[in-house]
């Protein structure tokens, strides 16, 4: 067996083992980090951006918002039940961290918000200035996978500080002796083990979107049944059980929840022009939430596992699809393309062509119900009252904002299925504010630590997505709290 022996080891070179390395390596460690795929980056290489507050960037748009009310507003939206020093190391280290990234020649196009609340509930919903959206290399505008360079700017860093990235050379589990964590046994692509022996062990395994059974065990949801997360190959929970084994103390996992629809990437036109205010039913014709609302993608994919069967329709009729088409969304979607609906019918006839099926169109209410799977009465008794309360400009029931209360009368109508999404997963391993992997009666386990999804513990029950770009941001700053860390432990400070 090949045998190894270094001061710091990463388990992945996702983002949060790319920060952990670059700020181990910083810090005068010798690092070597085992990563599973042929590439590094992880789920990041999809991504736009990650959250910082105070950084340059913030300072020249003149966002005042502070980590310290940063840190407030967190605390306050998890109802104070999560590790408050790790939050509060988190945002305050954020700004410094966009700083330390474009030292390293990453680029940024700005901060910029996941979303605007409407006017009346801005005081408790507004999505805040703190996503830095990477500019991608070459040119091009912010979309998906832009981050791709953030990473690759990071992998040559991390180069340039002499890290040894292993590819294809996944971990299979952490070495223990007298209860503290002394290296990693991994396998290289011919199947060939490898013993390597460190001061310091750092798993950034990503988190187990990729992994359906854990997703059934681990949460609420069936992956491809009441779940359509994005599903990063690779990502099967490896670092999570292997410091379960190690004697990590578990916590709550959670799915990091957005709605989508199924294979969105493949139907990203018809994903990004039914995230509308229009009207939003479940499987009974009912509605649930304010439709103003659904911007915030995480909170619209709570409302929606509370519904019957786990889903929703979205409904718009040809008027409101004209006017769509004519002056833009009502909504505008910093993922989805800005001219989104000229591409609509083209998108549209397609899919309805090739049976895709969360998709319906109808002259009629009570046919189109059929057609999607709702019950027909509810549907024509909903958008009965729905249509009153337009015409009134008050919506009885959920307050919605008067300039979305536009009524659901001329055919033809659409109808499109909406499921719960996710991001991936985060949560698993018990770590302190200083990222140090903790035992379930909270004793640290000498030499190890987690970062990134894997150890996320900070959201409570649901994502922060007013505090934009916030599993970025936390595998960022867990990955450079734990390089530094590892690193300071390692040369005994
Ligand atoms: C489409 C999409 C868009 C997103 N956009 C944003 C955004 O704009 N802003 C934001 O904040 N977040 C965004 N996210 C979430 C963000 O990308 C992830 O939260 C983040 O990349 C997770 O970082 P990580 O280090 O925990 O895992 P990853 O970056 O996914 O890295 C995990 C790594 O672990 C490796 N690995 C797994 N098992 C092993 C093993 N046994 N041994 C060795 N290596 C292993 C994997 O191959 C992978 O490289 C997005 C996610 C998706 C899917």
């Amino acid at each position: 067996m090949k045998k190894i022996e270094t001061d710091v080891i990463v388990v992945a070179a996702g983002l949060s083992g790319l920060a952990a390395s670059i700020a181990a390596a910083e810090s005068g460690a010798e690092v070597v980090a085992f990563e599973k795929a042929n590439t590094t980056g992880g789920a990041a290489n999809m991504a736009m951006g990650p959250l910082g507050i105070g950084s340059s960037i913030q300072k020249n748009q003149m966002v005042p918002l502070t980590p310290g009310e940063a840190f407030r507003k967190h605390m306050f939206y998890t109802h104070y039940t999560v590790d408050a020093r790790l939050v509060r190391d988190y945002y305050f280290k954020s700004g410094s961290t966009i700083d330390w990234l474009m030292d390293m020649g990453v680029e940024f196009f700005g901060a910029s918000r996941a979303f605007g609340a409407p006017e009346a509930t801005r005081a408790y919903s507004d999505g805040e200035f703190t996503w830095h959206i990477v500019k991608p290399e070459g040119g091009g505008a912010p979309g998906p996978r832009v981050a791709a360079t953030m990473i690759k700017r990071m992998s040559e860093k991390a180069s340039e500080l002499d890290v040894e990235i292993m590819l294809e050379t996944p971990v299979k589990r952490i070495i223990m002796e007298d209860g503290k964590a002394v290296g990693v046994i991994a396998k290289d692509k011919n199947g060939n083990e490898i013993e390597a022996r460190a001061k310091a062990v750092i798993i950034a395994t990503g988190g187990f979107g990729d992994n359906p059974e854990m997703i059934k065990e681990e949460t609420v949801y069936e992956f491809g049944k009441t779940i359509f997360n994005f599903a990063i190959p690779g990502m099967k929970g490896e670092g999570i059980k292997m410091a379960w084994e190690a004697g990590a103390g578990r916590t709550e996992t959670k799915m990091e929840l957005m709605y989508q629809l199924p294979d969105n990437m493949n139907h990203f036109i018809l994903d990004g022009a039914f995230r509308q205010p229009c009207l939003w039913v479940n499987k009974n014709g009912h509605r649930f939430m304010p439709e103003d609302q659904i911007a915030n993608t995480t909170h619209t994919g709570n409302a929606i596992t509370a519904q019957p069967g786990m889903v929703a329709y979205t409904i718009f009729d040809s008027k409101l699809l004209r006017k769509y088409k004519k002056k833009g969304p009502d909504i505008i979607s910093h993922v989805h393309p800005h001219d989104l609906y000229d591409h609509f019918d083209a998108q549209w006839e397609k899919d309805l062509a090739d049976g895709y099926e969360p998709i319906a169109q109808a002259d009629t209410i009570e046919e189109l119900a059929e057609k999607a799977g709702i019950d027909v009465a509810g549907l024509l008794e909903q958008v009965q009252e729905y249509n009153d309360m337009c015409a009134e400009g008050y919506d009885e029931i959920f307050e919605k904002e008067r300039q979305y209360m536009q009524p659901i009368e001329k055919g033809p109508f659409y109808c499109c299925r909406q499921n719960v999404g996710a991001y991936g997963s985060y949560g698993g391993i018990l770590i302190n504010h200083k990222t140090e992997v903790m035992t379930q009666d909270s004793k640290v386990i000498p030499g190890l630590y987690a970062v990134g999804t894997d150890a996320c513990n900070i959201y409570g029950d649901s994502y922060t997505f007013t505090l934009s770009g916030n599993t970025m941001g936390f595998c960022l700053n867990s990955g450079r709290i734990a390089g530094e860390n590892a690193a300071a432990a390692v040369q005994g400070f």
